[in-house]
């Protein structure tokens, strides 16, 4: 416990470090500080906990200074960790979407359906004991509800397409996004030079990629100067940016139209994603396939799992 926590300032008083979820730098928890209180976005698992801690201890705050815990939907490597965050923060409260509170409020079914994806002994090992939240504890953000973060104004938009129990987080102050899911997926280690690659989240089981284009139409309304992803950090969502999103979106979609139902689907459709991933970082000039496969290999697992259940409805 005497290492420093990595901590990354991305715009003023936005901090993000590593939840240490899976692997290195795969899943964000953002730190806002704005005066002597602290809002966490994205909580990682209950093993993220010690080094949310460590990060807000270096700052000069503690634990008693988190006003708010928020994560931008129930999936566990963003929700996971809520509960024992809550736990150890007795003055928080958590802003969650109406559609997922109740989720976290009794983490039953959470807990079985990824029970059912990991089996238990993975699960453990992932996320340990999920913690239920007392409902006093807790707001439901409805769509264009506005927190008072200590003087500073936080905006929420209902951003269904990834999960329906997915809002964004606008700080209008650094006109920056927080997008969870919604805007994909986007490694810095995938970078090349200043190009970056995004690539869509189609996670079981809400995927619907109408409603994701729509959201990301909206996040766009706000001229964002950055939008903060889960996986991982902030980029800038240049036009080129929301274009290879979008476009990544109609192809997996069409991808899951094609194939679901085949006999292989699960290989087919791994493999014909992988590679249009690929392919896409080699037009920027990210020429690693190697580095690349491993580094998607989850993402594309995931991605094929939520496109054949798509399709299985
Ligand atoms: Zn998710």
């Amino acid at each position: 416990m005497t290492n420093r926590v990595d901590v990354t300032n991305v715009a003023k008083g936005i901090n993000v470090i590593d939840s240490g979820y899976y692997s290195k730098d795969f899943a964000a928890i953002y730190l806002l500080r704005q005066r002597n209180k602290v809002a966490i976005i994205e909580t990682g698992s209950n093993f993220s906990v010690p080094l949310v801690e460590k990060a807000i201890i270096e700052d000069g705050l503690s634990f008693s200074d988190v006003a708010y815990i928020i994560p931008t939907h129930v999936h566990l490597d963003h929700a996971g960790g809520a509960g024992e965050l809550m736990r150890r923060c007795q003055n928080a409260t958590l802003v969650v979407h109406p559609s997922g509170s109740r989720h976290l409020i009794d983490p039953s079914k959470l807990v079985a359906g990824a029970m059912a994806v990991y089996g238990e002994k993975k699960f453990r090992e992932y996320y340990g004991e999920i913690i239920p939240i007392d409902s006093d504890r807790v707001i439901e953000a409805e769509d264009n509800f506005i927190l008072d973060f200590d003087g500073r104004v936080l905006k929420f938009i209902d951003t269904p397409g990834h999960a329906r129990h997915h809002f964004c987080v606008w700080d209008k102050e650094t006109k920056s996004m927080f997008t969870g899911d919604t805007f994909g997926i986007s490694y810095r280690d995938l970078d090349h030079q200043n190009d970056v690659y995004v690539l869509p989240s189609t996670s079981p089981v809400q995927f619907d990629p109408e409603a994701l284009i729509q959201s990301i139409n909206r996040i766009m309304e706000f001229k964002p100067e950055r939008v903060c992803l889960t996986h991982f950090s902030a980029i800038k969502p240049t036009q080129r940016v929301v274009n290879q999103l979008i476009d990544g979106i109609n192809f997996v979609s069409n991808l899951a139209k094609k194939y679901a139902t085949t006999n292989e689907a699960e290989s087919i459709i791994y493999n014909e994603m992988m590679e249009y991933f690929l392919n896409g970082l080699n037009k920027i000039g990210f020429s690693n396939d190697d580095f690349s496969k491993n580094r998607l290999k989850l993402d594309v697992q995931i991605n094929t799992q939520g496109l054949i259940y798509w399709q299985s409805k």
